[in-house]
């Protein structure tokens, strides 16, 4: 028995904490802030002694190891404490892993992690075999290894969370691709974002795999530099591999060992160049799985898209309106517009993470008729689209967005809730973003 403190009281600190009481260990979790009655009630059950509102270091700096929940930065005060007394610090999802002997598929990436790891879990359920979802998604991993007996797991790592395994291991390990995002807590180096992801890929071995996308400059160069012993399966749009997945004509191809799965792209459940990343992704690991192809092409063409990613929300007067608050990052809203094959009212906004707009500019001029821009201050969305974009005008709340949308937006047209930004100047997150976006346009 050692004494584990837990950091942070929320999804994955409360699952850790429940996981080392299970385990027997001598626990105790600490919250800066509020612990919400639902995690607090789980901590009772449990018999998990915990504090919010303070960290009381007598209760804290005893521990033999503490897990740090993904939301805290490694530069936290507290964090500082503990690591200068040589106390080690690690994630969840190191501490989870020691006790599960399962099969684990773990996807990274910045952007569509949450649309890939859905997939690759709709996959593996669709074929009977008995999995798990977690990490970045739904309940955590810890709570499940703790109280359930999976044989399989696929879970969706965000860079932070991956910020501090050092013995964890993937048996399949998804990139979907590397585009700046949260550098605030990389010391605005992207070099640093990049290795935390790659951390998913560490203690791999020659007999597992890696899938990765080969047309990403970022993921390639970092990839030469590095040695990797698991076998590497490239995804990409661009030529034809010997092993792994790409698209020939209208067709996407997936190549494993001596088997070949072939599917129309038209057939795919999700629309957009960047599905078509993603579907290529997770079907190169269920192929990896060893499911059939069958399975594999019926599994891609029923598959729901997830809630606020290019979710289509209603058609009003031949009008279509799009949710996609989830594209919380440039490239997310790349990827949107991209796929767009109608006149755009486009809607954007929020808190900017330090972005640059430069790459947007094109298919905003192509696109895009009328820009709206919701957020407490839209300057840099004027400096950047004006004589680009032919109107561009400025809201504060959804409804509003929505209510000039609809006056702007003619037969034909799609409004696209797509915004590049976080929600945080606004709303609670970008789920409420969405929700609030939907409402008012059922209210229309
Ligand atoms: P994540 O979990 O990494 O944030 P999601 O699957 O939730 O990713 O998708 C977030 C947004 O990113 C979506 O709204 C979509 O527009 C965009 N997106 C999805 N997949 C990709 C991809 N492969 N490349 C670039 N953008 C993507």
């Amino acid at each position: 028995m050692s004494r584990i403190v837990v950091l942070g009281g929320g999804e994955s600190g409360v699952g850790s904490a429940v996981l080392a009481k299970v385990k027997g260990h001598d626990v105790f979790l600490s919250d800066m802030g509020k612990i919400s009655e639902a995690y607090a009630s789980v901590l009772d059950k449990w018999e998990i002694p915990y504090e919010q509102g303070k960290h009381t270091e007598e209760l804290i700096l005893n521990a033999d190891e503490v897990i740090k929940s993904p939301g805290i930065p490694s530069t936290a005060p507290m964090v500082t404490k503990i690591t200068e007394k040589g106390i080690r610090v690690i994630s969840e999802i190191e501490f989870a892993g020691r006790y599960d002997s399962a099969k684990k598929v773990c996807i990274t990436g910045s952007n569509g992690k949450t649309t890939t790891t859905s997939l690759v879990y709709h996959l593996l359920k669709q074929a009977g075999m008995n999995v798990g979802l977690g990490g970045n998604i739904g309940k955590s991993y810890a709570l499940q290894v703790a109280t359930e007996n999976y044989d399989i797991y696929v879970l969706e790592l965000s860079s932070f969370q991956l910020d501090n395994v050092y013995d964890f291991k993937a048996d399949i390990a998804i990139i979907t691709n590397i585009t700046p995002d949260h550098l605030d807590r990389y010391d605005h180096n992207m070099e640093n974002y990049v290795k935390a992801k790659f951390r998913i890929t560490r203690n791999m071995s020659s007999e597992d795999c890696f899938i990765f996308c080969s047309d990403d400059e970022i993921t390639i160069r970092h990839l030469d530099q590095i040695v990797l012993k698991a076998q590497k399966l490239p995804f990409t749009q661009k030529e034809e591999v010997a092993q792994g997945a790409f698209v020939k004509e209208d067709k996407m191809i997936v190549r494993y060992k001596e088997n070949e799965c072939d599917m129309y792209l038209q057939e795919l459940a999700l629309g957009g160049k960047h599905n078509v990343y993603n579907s290529m992704a997770a079907a190169l690991a269920a192929k990896v799985m060893d499911i059939d192809n069958e399975a594999i092409r019926s599994g891609l063409a029923t598959f729901q898209a997830v809630e606020h990613r290019l979710e289509n929300v209603l058609s009003i007067k031949d009008v279509l309106y799009i949710n996609d608050s989830k594209a919380t990052n440039v490239d997310a809203a790349w990827y949107a517009l991209e796929c767009q094959t109608r006149p755009v009212v486009w809607i954007v906004g929020g808190t900017d993470k330090g972005n640059d707009y430069e790459s947007l500019i094109p298919l905003a001029k192509e696109k895009v008729k009328a820009m709206i821009c919701m957020g407490l201050d839209n300057r840099k969305f004027h400096d950047s689209f004006e004589g680009i974009v032919p109107e561009i005008h400025d809201v504060t709340s959804a409804k509003d967005a929505v209510k000039l949308a609809h006056e702007i937006a003619v037969s034909g047209d799609v409004v696209l809730l797509s915004p590049c930004c976080a929600s945080f100047d606004l709303f609670k997150n970008y789920e409420d973003r969405g929700r609030q976006f939907k409402e008012a346009v059922r209210n229309l």
